[in-house]
Parts: C-alpha cells; sequence; structure tokens
C-alpha cells in the first residue's frame, strides 16, 4: 500500500483540477449564471437540472439530493473510490507525480501513464478520421451491414486503422510521440509497423472517457493477423482483465438504474444502446472474470449488496450454458444479483436488433432469470422429471451445484426452489445436497437401487433383479405375492384389484405378470405361473415364496389387507408424482392439462382413502 500523500501534493492536485472540466465528462453542464455551472445530477434521477457546479469556489452542490464536496469528493462519489485513489486519478489527469510520506513502494517513471493515455486519444481522433475518408471504405460497409450509420459511428467513436503499415505511427510521431511512448500504449509494434492495420476499430474508454485502447475487427480476408478480433496489449493503462467496452456510455445509466447488462461483443453493446438498453457493456477480448465484476459492482454503486442486478446475455446453446456456469463457479459474491437473460433463437444482440427490432432486445433483458436458476434448469433438463428415478438422477446432479454456493444465507432460497423445479419434497433435497457434501472429494459412487425401479418400465427379462427378501419397504409387495402363490383361492377374479404397476420391483412385477397370463388351466398352480414367464431369478423366487412362513391362516381378509397395502403404497407414489407435475405445471400455461391432473388427483385420493378403511384392519 502507498503511504500518506504529500500535503504539497494534494495541494497542487486540487489547485489543478478543474471541477467544472473533471465533472463535466460525466455530466453536461451548461451556464446558470452567478458563474456557476448547472446540469442532470448523476447521483439522482431527475428531469430538470439541480446539480450546480461553481468552478471558482471548487464546489458542486445538488439542491436537489444534497450531495456536495470538493473535485476530489466527487471522483470518490462517481467512481465509488477512496480518497487516495481519487487524488491519483486527478494526478494523472493533471500530470502530477505524487509523492507519498514513506516512499510509497514502486513508483511509474514519470508522466508516461499520461502519455499513454494522450497517445490514444489522438489515435483514436485519426482512426475516427480515417473511417470517413477514402480509406475507410471497407469500415463503413462493415458498419453499415450491422446497421449502423455514420451518426452512429460517430457517436460512438468508431475508427478505421489503413492498411498502409506506418500511418498513426508517422502521423503520432509528427505530434511529438516518441517510438518509445507509442510502443508502451501499445499503437506501434516494436518493429516500427502500426499494431492495427486495416482493421474497424473500437476505442476501449474507462469511466471518465480516457481512452485506454482499442478492439479491433478484421475486415480484410487477406489480413496478416488471424484473429478476428484484435485488442491492444496489456499496457500501463489497458490491462483486460480490467476494462469493459461501453463504460463510459454506460456508466451513469448503470449507477442509476443499479443495472449493468454484460454482452458478447462491440456491435451488441452498441445495438443495445441503441435499442435503449443503455447500461450494457462488454469484456474485451478476454471472457468476463472476477475484476470484470467488481469493477462492475463499484459502479452500480448501491454500496448495498442486496442491489444492483448484473445481467448476463447468452446463447441457449452449450457454450451459452458452458460460460454461466463459468460465472456461477467464478467470484460467487455477486451471485444473488446475478442474472441471465437468454435468446431462444440463438440471435446475438446485434443481429436480434437488425432482425426484430429495438423492443426485442428491451424484451431480451425484460426476460432475465437468476443465474443460479438458469444454470439448475440446465443441469435439470437432461433427465426425465415425470419418473422418480430421473428425479432423483437430477437431484443428484443438481445438488453439487447448491453444496458449491458458499454464502450460506443463500442455500434455503436455493434449496425451495430446486425442490420446487423438481417437484420434490424440499426436505428430501435438503438431504441429498448434505449427502453431497460430505461425499465430496471422493469420486461419486453410484450404486443400482431397485427404490429406482418404476411402472412402466421396461422390463430386462433376461436378467432380472433378485429381490432382497428382508427388503421391509418391500415386504408388502412380497406377501402379497407369498399369499399369490400359496393361496390364490383367497384372492378375487381380478386378483383383488391389483395391477402390474403396483410392483415396484421387476422381479416381484414380472411374478405378478405371469400369475396374470396364466388363467384356469391344467396343472399345479406354481408351474402355471413359471410357465407364462420362464426365468431363473422368477423361479428361485417362487420356491422361496413357497417355503417361507405364512403367519397366518391364509383368509380372504388376509389376503386383502395385503393385496391392500401394497395398492396403497402404489396410489402414495401415483399421487406424489401428480403433485410434483402439477407444482412443475403453470395453470396459467395449461388450464385443460392442469384441471385434467388436478382432477385425477382428487379420484387418487377417493381410492387412497377408500383403501385405508380396508387396510386399517388388524395387521398380522
Ligand atoms: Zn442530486
Amino acid at each position: 500500500m502507498a503511504g500518506l500523500i504529500n500535503e504539497e501534493d494534494l495541494a497542487t492536485v486540487r489547485e489543478r483540477s478543474r471541477i467544472d472540466e473533471v465533472v463535466g465528462t460525466y455530466v453536461t453542464l451548461r451556464r446558470a449564471g452567478g458563474g456557476s455551472l448547472t446540469g442532470l445530477c448523476p447521483f439522482h434521477d431527475e428531469k430538470t437540472p439541480s446539480f450546480h457546479v461553481t468552478p471558482a469556489r471548487g464546489f458542486y452542490h445538488c439542491f436537489g439530493c444534497g450531495e456536495g464536496g470538493d473535485v476530489i469528493a466527487f471522483v470518490q462519489k462517481i467512481n465509488n473510490v477512496s480518497f487516495a485513489e481519487a487524488v491519483e486519478y486527478l494526478a494523472d489527469r493533471v500530470g502530477i507525480q505524487l509523492r507519498y510520506s514513506d516512499g510509497g513502494g514502486q513508483r511509474m517513471e514519470p508522466g508516461l501513464r499520461l502519455r499513454v493515455l494522450e497517445a490514444n486519444q489522438q489515435a483514436a481522433e485519426y482512426f475516427a478520421g480515417q473511417l470517413i475518408g477514402s480509406a475507410g471504405l471497407a469500415g463503413r460497409q462493415f458498419l453499415d451491414s450491422r446497421g449502423f450509420d455514420k451518426v452512429v459511428a460517430e457517436q460512438f467513436g468508431i475508427g478505421f486503422a489503413p492498411t498502409g503499415g506506418r500511418d498513426l505511427g508517422q502521423h503520432l510521431k509528427a505530434k511529438g510521440f516518441t517510438d518509445d511512448e507509442l510502443v508502451k500504449a501499445g499503437l506501434i509494434r516494436e518493429n516500427g509497423w502500426d499494431f492495427f492495420q486495416g482493421r474497424v476499430l473500437w476505442p476501449i474508454r474507462d469511466a471518465g472517457r480516457s481512452v485506454l485502447g482499442f478492439g479491433a475487427r478484421r475486415i480484410f480476408e487477406d489480413d496478416r493477423m488471424p484473429a478476428k478480433y484484435l485488442n491492444t496489449p496489456e499496457t500501463i493503462v489497458y490491462k483486460k482483465s480490467n476494462v469493459l467496452y461501453g463504460l463510459d456510455l454506460a456508466r451513469q445509466s448503470i449507477a442509476r438504474k443499479s443495472q449493468a447488462v454484460v454482452v458478447e461483443g462491440y456491435t451488441d453493446v452498441m445495438a443495445c444502446h441503441l435499442a435503449g438498453v443503455d447500461t450494457a457493456v462488454a469484456s474485451c477480448g478476454t471472457a468476463f472474470g472476477d475484476d470484470h465484476a467488481r469493477l462492475l459492482q463499484r459502479m452500480l454503486g448501491t454500496g448495498d449488496v442486496a442491489g444492483g442486478e448484473v445481467i448476463f446475455t447468452f446463447d441457449g446453446d452449450a457454450a451459452g450454458q458452458a460460460a454461466a456456469l463459468k460465472v456461477f463457479k467464478g467470484d460467487q459474491n455477486f451471485l444473488a444479483q446475478t442474472y441471465v437473460a437468454v435468446e431462444p433463437t440463438g440471435l446475438d444482440p446485434c443481429d436480434l436488433r437488425i432482425q426484430q427490432g429495438d423492443a426485442a432486445l428491451r424484451e431480451l433483458v425484460g426476460r432475465r432469470v437468476p443465474l443460479y436458476r438458469f444454470v439448475m434448469r440446465n443441469v435439470l433438463a437432461g433427465y426425465d422429471l415425470d419418473r422418480v428415478d430421473g428425479r432423483l438422477a437430477a437431484l443428484r446432479a443438481a445438488a453439487p451445484l447448491v453444496s458449491s454456493i458458499r454464502d450460506n444465507s443463500l442455500v434455503p432460497g436455493y434449496l425451495r426452489e430446486l425442490s420446487q423445479l423438481l417437484g420434490m419434497d424440499p426436505e428430501e433435497v435438503r438431504r441429498e445436497v448434505k449427502v453431497t457434501v460430505q461425499r465430496r472429494g471422493r469420486p461419486a459412487e453410484r450404486k443400482p437401487d431397485h427404490d429406482e425401479a418404476l411402472p412402466g418400465m421396461p422390463e430386462p427379462k433376461a436378467s432380472l433383479p433378485v429381490p432382497d427378501p428382508t427388503d421391509r419397504r418391500l415386504e408388502a409387495e412380497r406377501g402379497t405375492l407369498r399369499l399369490l402363490i400359496r393361496a390364490p383361492e383367497t384372492f378375487t377374479a381380478d386378483w383383488n384389484g391389483l395391477s402390474a404397476d403396483d410392483f415396484t420391483h421387476p422381479a416381484y412385477r414380472a411374478l405378478y405378470e405371469s400369475v396374470l397370463a396364466t388363467g384356469d388351466g391344467p396343472g399345479i398352480w406354481t408351474q402355471r405361473v413359471l410357465q407364462a414367464n420362464p426365468d431363473p431369478v422368477l423361479e428361485q423366487l417362487v420356491v422361496s415364496l413357497a417355503v417361507e412362513p405364512v403367519l397366518r391362516t391364509p383368509t380372504e381378509a388376509y389376503s386383502r389387507e395385503y393385496s391392500s397395502q401394497v395398492r396403497l403404497l402404489a396410489l402414495a407414489r401415483q399421487i406424489a408424482q401428480l403433485k410434483s407435475r402439477l407444482q412443475r405445471t403453470n395453470p396459467l400455461e395449461d388450464q385443460p392439462a392442469y384441471d385434467r391432473m388436478f382432477a385425477t388427483l382428487v379420484n387418487l385420493e377417493k381410492q387412497r382413502r377408500e383403501l385405508l378403511a380396508v387396510a386399517a384392519g388388524p395387521a398380522a
């Protein structure tokens, strides 16, 4: 950390920083009489100016919101930076090399930062002039094809780097810049050639509108640089992880609306601003990273973690989903504020504006959903949530996402959300996530579980799994089959109304289907059952059932108790499944389907109550 700023230097910075110039980069000021200037306050929303700057006294004051102070206070407030940072910013601006009371570590060579900024500014003006001139035809054609005319190009300061190879270098050296300064600015290469040649250029500025560097797009087939986009290399002022294209344009709206929209390209930023989404920015030549997030956070400037939205626009495709997941796994400090706006057609904002107009872009942003919901939905989309095993597998896939959330205060909300998306009991979801946390670090083990076998599941006839005879959850099914094998005469003609779907274990289900398939034929009952479905596992099962002890003498009532248990459990599953679907169905979207499901649910509940009356009888 730097030490205390030298008093003398501080005074000089104050003296030389003209408040009307500094404020003027953020607010359009007009003369108001009495030596005062006025404009729209950058710190509160207003339609008529109540923000005043008095250059003679070096102060600003807003009669609307009461904000006021000197030039340093203004820089602190507008950029959300510390006192020292504000002083450094202003010192750079007016060309003062600050001294610190205790050394303050390594300082940059005097004035280089400012020289680089100045060279960039001159370069931007030169490039803009080239775009309008005869050399810039190809650049203008490119912009035209993106729906941007001359006025727009001017508004965004777009330029064109000529193909000559040394034009910019010669232009700037004639203005007094040295080779060394231009190399350090990233404007020319060590060998003296211009860094950008034959490309359309976007000036990348900071919030104070200083040009930090450029983004450049290839437009000629024979461009010697392979990359479609080329950016200023890292320089004393251009750090790609710390710059956002459009920040100078979006700065005030971001602060005012407590919202920032992150898009992917320069033309996307332009399209957004032209469409009224004036909070759009883009990272330049690199993925949106943690530093970008912090930069935006400072600009959102609410200072309140709960406030502010950062909205990412992604393609709905796999790449977009991966990008979203990456943001999710990045700096989670802003997770609660991070949103995703997905364009289902896959069009980027620039193309969307060309094809569907400005309103479509505003709607895209309006459709934003919280990032974690987007990520979770993507994970769950790969599973069949109509099936118990599908829901369970989806839960297991999503659990690591929830358990990776570091902010504990967010977890309960996300658990609720996940259980809603799955249509599962929140408590069950919470348990599974807890298990995932405990399991973390070890490879996920996934042992087959007959619980996942389900009605409607394709029957693996060749190799039926052997059911565990001591499994208490399957006791009703096994007991019912035991009675069916031992005392079929105690069942009604329709086997007490049982159906194959009532049996969850594939072997039990297969055995019941064999029973259904028998009919009144000759021969021993168990042999007839086995003939209907010859399978080694079934044969073994029938033998086991035939010798297992039956606690009471089989009677019709006893058989009905067992079969009712099986029916009740099956009904409970169906009801849970239907409730889960109802939870996931928006009645506003499909009222008839919702009503049908609801009617079925009522019917199932009625059957369940009737069965309960039977099953309530004295058990074995
Ligand atoms: Zn104000």
